[in-house]
């Protein structure tokens, strides 16, 4: 499929935007339908499709973060914006790109990206918030439409691939991802494209600013970051933060925002103990060695004004260091004090795993479980709890349990489900299993050849069977649009 309605749907979008305010004055007849079928518009079904296209590219061209904790603290902050931006009802999909670069980013339906090196360069959580909500704004004001527009010419596989390289920072460094196929010309364009506009750039910051203050957060935490971010660059020239690029910042835009944040006042929210046990933690899980980590919470956690993240940091890093005793008493003198943590919780519960105590494990986490019923965090650390404990069944019902619900469905726990069903499911189940997470992963080649693998077994029932090859026919339709392009 070539993205023509995108370039016939581009201007009548725009014209839409512009007849919103009087939109109860004009006829249906006046107004596009973006939900029309005949392919002329972009319609939701159409973003919602480029989007999911875009983040297969973006799996398959980065590392994302996997850690459970990281994700789902992402992952709130997120959901708490989006309820208090100016479109409640917009889907978006927050995740965290394994990479020190001080970037973030908003793709096509509502997917948006943050850096660990952002998280870590942010020193509060309103600063990360600004960050994002600034992006939630770029989604709900349509600014992406821009880039629709420049990748018109292409089909919707190689436009996602290439919208991903760009994003990431990783375009002219990824031959394999579709990236050949972009001629110089084409990539120049497209990567101006990408570079908002002034205008866009100030309506995102209004309407962050907003949001930001709907959610009680210090709504000084977006021009604030972004006013440390443009004087790194001038002291560190070369060390040029990705998110500027994109998001070009003027001494203007700050002085606005600053003005504009003024007017709701500090009265807010700046940081939370979560901000900060989630920073604590990428500390750990990114240094160099247990030792390095160790080294570096350690003096902290001698001052007499420590906090909670730095003991969480420290029992974390001795963790790490296999040093499970004086790990668990660190953690457990923080769950004595606050014993609902959720972080903390998971965390004793795989101190326990990893020190042999499965048992323990096991019960701590049903407990947080009855805490937080359907909670995917903890559900997926059970599920590879199981498994490790060697309840295989129990594990692959737990995943089933889990895969119900739309949130659950990442790679991670369609992975942990093939686990469980090499053990304990009908043989053909895991290769289902395995087709779901490559797929996801961008893979369809290993997705289509897992799911011929699962229809060879002649035990199926018609009714799986039906499913497996309704399913086989998607991923073979997506492959061919993928190799036109
Ligand atoms: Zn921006």
């Amino acid at each position: 499929m070539r993205f023509r309605w995108l370039k016939s749907g581009l201007c009548l979008a725009m014209l839409a935007l512009q007849t919103i305010p009087t939109h109860a004055e004009v006829s249906g007849n006046d107004l596009p339908d973006f939900g029309d079928s005949s392919g002329a518009l972009v319609s939701p079904a159409q973003e919602k499709e480029f989007g999911e296209e875009f983040m297969r590219s973006v799996r398959a061209q980065a590392t994302l973060v996997s850690d459970a904790d990281v994700v789902d603290y992402v992952q709130q902050l997120g959901a708490r914006l989006a309820a208090s931006s100016d479109a409640p009802g917009h889907a978006f999909t927050f995740f965290v790109v394994d990479n020190p670069a001080v970037n973030a980013f908003a793709g096509p339906g509502g997917y948006i990206g943050i850096h660990t090196g952002l998280i870590l360069a942010a020193e509060n959580e309103s600063e990360l918030a600004g960050v994002m909500a600034h992006e939630i704004a770029h989604v709900t004001q349509r600014h992406l439409l821009r880039a629709y527009e420049s990748a018109n010419q292409m089909s919707l596989p190689t436009a996602a691939g290439m919208l991903a390289a760009i994003l990431l920072g990783v375009a002219g460094s990824n031959p394999e991802a579709g990236i050949a196929a972009m001629s110089a010309v084409q990539g120049a364009s497209i990567q101006h494209q990408l570079n908002f506009t002034r205008a866009n750039e100030r309506e995102a910051d209004r309407i962050g600013i907003q949001t930001l203050a709907h959610a009680g957060i210090d709504p000084y935490g977006m021009p604030g970051f972004f006013e440390r971010l443009q004087q790194t660059t001038r002291l560190y020239g070369n060390n040029f933060p990705e998110f500027l690029l994109t998001h070009p910042v003027t001494t203007d835009r700050i002085a606005e925002s600053m003005t504009r944040a003024e007017s709701y006042g500090h009265r807010k929210e700046v940081d939370t103990l979560d901000f900060r046990l989630i920073r604590a933690r990428l500390r750990v899980l990114n240094a160099e060695t247990p030792a390095e980590a160790i080294k570096y919470f350690q003096p902290l956690a001698a001052k007499a004004d420590a906090g909670p993240a730095v003991d969480y940091g420290l029992a974390l890093a001795l963790w790490r260091n296999s040093d499970y005793p004086a790990a668990k008493k660190r953690l457990q003198a923080l769950l004595d004090k606050d014993p609902d943590r959720k972080i903390y919780r998971t965390g004793m519960a795989r101190l326990e795993m990893d020190s042999g105590q499965a048992g323990n494990a096991l019960k701590i986490y049903q407990d947080t479980l009855r805490l937080y019923p359907g909670d995917v965090t903890v559900g997926r650390y059970y599920t590879s709890a199981l498994i490790q404990a060697g309840k295989a069944e129990q594990a692959r019902q737990q995943a089933l349990k889990m895969l119900r619900d739309k949130r659950a469905r990442s790679p991670e726990i369609y992975e942990l489900w093939a686990k469980a069903a090499s053990v304990a499911g009908p043989a053909w189940e895991t290769h289902v299993a395995s087709a779901e997470a490559y797929y996801l992963y961008g893979n369809l080649r290993y997705a289509i050849d897992q799911l011929n693998k699962a229809l060879a077994y002649k035990e199926l029932s018609d009714y799986d069977r039906a499913r497996i090859e309704a399913r086989l026919k998607e991923f073979q339709a997506a492959l061919k649009k993928r190799e036109q392009s």
